[in-house]
């Protein structure tokens, strides 16, 4: 699907909770819009790419004339192997992506009357997993850097977090085993443009080992607590602290995805973004999500874990 099309169907995805309603009313209108999103209109073969494709099992199935291979309209996607509709799935991310807040697990089960408390869970990690966006542009061309400890409620222990800030504009978080210089670098190198100036509260860890290649000054105003200030009522409130370490960096990019866009003009267009996401990543197992211990996922691209 080219990034024209792509744009297209963002600019026309409804823009409140009424539009959104009347366009995704139905299973079919959520499956056209998937089908418009994930191949531009027109299944192909997940095998041979043939789009000489017969429907099967009310739309959710295409066998290829070809090769006889079935695809089915989730597999592939972050949604493989889902038994829920689409339509639920919609709104889900609807819910998720308008909240100035989020949602809880438990509000989700509430309102999409879940059987468990588990299964509103696993669909807010696959959510949340499509609110990393891939090819970032780094940050610039003034960045506040910081850095701030969440966590730890009712006990001593408490995860270390990376900020890095635009000036009135978008953020960066990771989770962070550490704030030496070498871990400092690999998150400014993975998130801020080499030619931003960058600003520190003078913490030691910024220094010209992990600024090497930025401009850097050392200044007291730290723009980012007002970030930090967001982030820490927000895991607290809407998640009521319960967060575990191995799941911060999710919530995180969660943080930034709504953080970032909240400017954007018409909630809807939020939601597109996500169901984009949804239809572009690949499959995401219950037991990846469970087992998952990635920290600093944005550092960089291609380094998940601490080196
Ligand atoms: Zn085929």
């Amino acid at each position: 699907m080219t990034q024209h099309s792509r744009d297209d169907l963002w600019r026309d995805f409804p823009k409140t909770a009424t539009e959104f309603e009347a366009r995704f009313a139905t299973e079919e209108d959520c499956r056209a819009h998937w089908i418009e999103a994930r191949w531009g209109g027109n299944p192909a073969c997940a095998r041979c790419n043939s789009t000489r494709v017969w429907i099967e099992r009310g739309g959710f199935l295409f066998e290829c004339a070809d090769c006889r291979h079935q695809t089915s309209l989730t597999s592939g996607t972050l949604l493989e192997k889902t038994r829920k509709p689409l339509k639920m799935w919609f709104r889900a991310v609807f819910e998720i992506s308008t909240r100035r807040t989020g949602i809880s697990a438990k509000d989700l089960q509430r309102i999409m009357g879940f059987g468990s408390y588990k299964t509103a869970w696993s669909w807010l990690h696959k959510l949340r997993a499509a609110m990393v966006r891939p090819q970032r542009e780094p940050l610039g061309p003034f960045v506040q850097v910081d850095e701030v400890l969440v966590g730890g409620k009712g006990g001593p222990h408490k995860e270390l977090v990376l900020v890095a800030a635009e000036a009135d504009g978008r953020v960066r978080l990771a989770h962070a085993e550490n704030n030496d210089a070498d871990t400092l670098k690999r998150f400014v190198d993975g998130q801020i443009a080499a030619d931003a100036q960058v600003v520190s509260d003078g913490h030691a860890g910024y220094n010209k080992r992990s600024l090497d290649k930025q401009r850097h000054e050392s200044d007291a105003r730290q723009g980012c607590h007002w970030t930090t200030s967001l982030l820490k009522r927000w895991l607290l409130g809407t998640h009521a602290g319960a967060v575990r370490p191995k799941h911060l960096q999710a919530y995180l990019d969660e943080f930034a995805f709504r953080h970032n866009r909240r400017k954007t003009n018409g909630v809807g267009r939020i939601a597109a973004r996500v169901i984009e996401q949804l239809v572009a990543l690949p499959p995401l197992p219950m037991r990846n999500i469970i087992d998952e211990t990635t920290r600093c996922r944005c550092f960089t691209s291609t380094c998940l874990a601490p080196a």
